[in-house]
């Protein structure tokens, strides 16, 4: 008996088989996915049975107050930590096996991810932010800042291509973020709280960008604790003590769903 594999050696960057469109073919299912981390003599449960389903295009804001869970769950959404118990189903297929190399090339080829603090390299120009994801992909140089350039572009930066961050803006800076984690063309893009630092002005173009991708056909799972933020979303589902508390789109066809194996994902 074989379980079907991610394969991480493989070179394409989409599936061919991809469809778009709200309430598609799963792209994340959890199942009593729990997080438990262990501090010595007290255990803290961040996650308590998550049961979760996103589908292909969507756009879902996962919100609740601080505390609830919110990272943690993105963490394992991003294969960055792996859960205590329950499973996770990427694109159909089952991340538990992979060992990390494995998880690293999924990450790497199929997620893009912006955080709260930008992360971007303070001694590399924008554009060389922007590659390294291509860079780690083994892609060749010419075509590593081609498309560098292409996604800083799409963000409206093609001017700031030089620019180390330090001689950005915030929302530059962040926009910056949102081009690298384009740049891959992942099917998934996860951000944490990634207006949490911005000014409003700076928070409605990054927000833009995310429904921008949306409209192209991303599955974009956004986390805030940022009410105004979370309504631009779809979908919100509310977390509150490591529990999904209320979900908007779980009679929309959120719900359980075909879990059928749709063959292995090319990264
Ligand atoms: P949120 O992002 O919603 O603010 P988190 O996922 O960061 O929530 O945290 C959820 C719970 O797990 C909190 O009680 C937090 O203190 C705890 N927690 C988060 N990360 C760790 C960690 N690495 N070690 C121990 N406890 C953690
Ligand atoms: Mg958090």
């Amino acid at each position: 008996m074989s379980a079907p594999t991610i394969d991480p050696t493989t070179t394409t960057t989409r599936t061919t088989e991809t469809t778009v469109g709200t309430g598609g073919r799963p792209v994340i299912e959890l199942d009593g996915l729990t997080k438990t981390y262990d501090l010595g003599s007290v255990s803290v449960r961040a996650l308590d049975g998550v049961t979760l389903r996103i589908g292909e295009g969507d756009l879902v804001a996962i919100t609740g107050p601080s505390g609830s869970g919110k990272s943690t769950l993105m963490h394992l959404l991003g294969c960055l930590d792996v859960p205590t118990a329950g499973s996770y189903r990427l694109a159909g297929h089952d991340v538990a096996p992979l060992d990390p190399d494995a998880l690293a090339a999924v990450r790497n080829r199929h997620i893009g991810f912006v955080f709260q603090q930008f992360h971007l390299l303070a001694t590399l120009t924008a554009w060389r932010n922007v590659e390294l994801p291509l860079l780690y992909a083994g892609v060749e140089r010419g075509e590593r800042r081609e498309r560098a350039l292409v996604a800083l572009d799409r963000v409206g930066l093609a001017d700031r291509a030089g620019h180390r961050p330090g001689e950005l803006s915030g929302g530059q800076q962040q926009r910056v973020a949102v081009a690298r984690a384009l740049v891959t063309e992942p099917e998934l893009i996860l951000a944490d709280e990634p207006t949490g630092n911005l000014d409003s002005a700076s928070t409605a173009e990054v927000l833009g960008l995310l429904e921008d991708l949306h409209a192209g056909g991303r599955t974009i799972v956004l986390i805030t604790h940022e009410p105004d933020v979370a309504a631009r979303a779809e979908r919100t589902v509310v977390i509150r003590d490591g529990r999904v508390h209320h979900d908007s789109g779980a009679a929309a066809g959120a719900g359980p769903g075909p879990t059928a194996d749709r063959g292995v994902v090319r990264p």
